[in-house]
């Protein structure tokens, strides 16, 4: 959601530029420009998931991960993509 952005920018003491730089990366879903985790570069694991297959940004993570467990894009349910979707218009 975008008001969990700077959330997570301050969790992880960086600049809201910086995590969108690191971090983020924009998806179209539904007619809305998304800003999402994007995966990491060797694979398609969440670029928050960390070897230990924990969430690096737990206490702050991202909206449709708090509603549907799991960190695989395929689990995610289509209901929290159109809430999602809504309040990036
Ligand atoms: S819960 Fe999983 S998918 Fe969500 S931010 Fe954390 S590591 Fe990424």
């Amino acid at each position: 959601m975008p008001d969990e952005i700077p959330e997570a920018a301050a969790y992880l003491n960086i600049t809201v530029k910086e995590l969108e730089e690191r971090y983020l990366l924009e998806h179209e879903y539904d007619g809305a420009i998304i800003l999402a985790p994007r995966s990491k570069p060797d694979s398609s694991e969440c670029i928050f998931l960390t070897k230990d297959k924990r969430c690096l940004i737990h206490p702050v993570k991202p909206y449709e991960c708090r509603k549907v467990f799991g960190c695989e894009a395929a689990n995610r349910h289509k209901n929290i993509r159109d809430i999602i979707a809504r309040r990036w218009r």
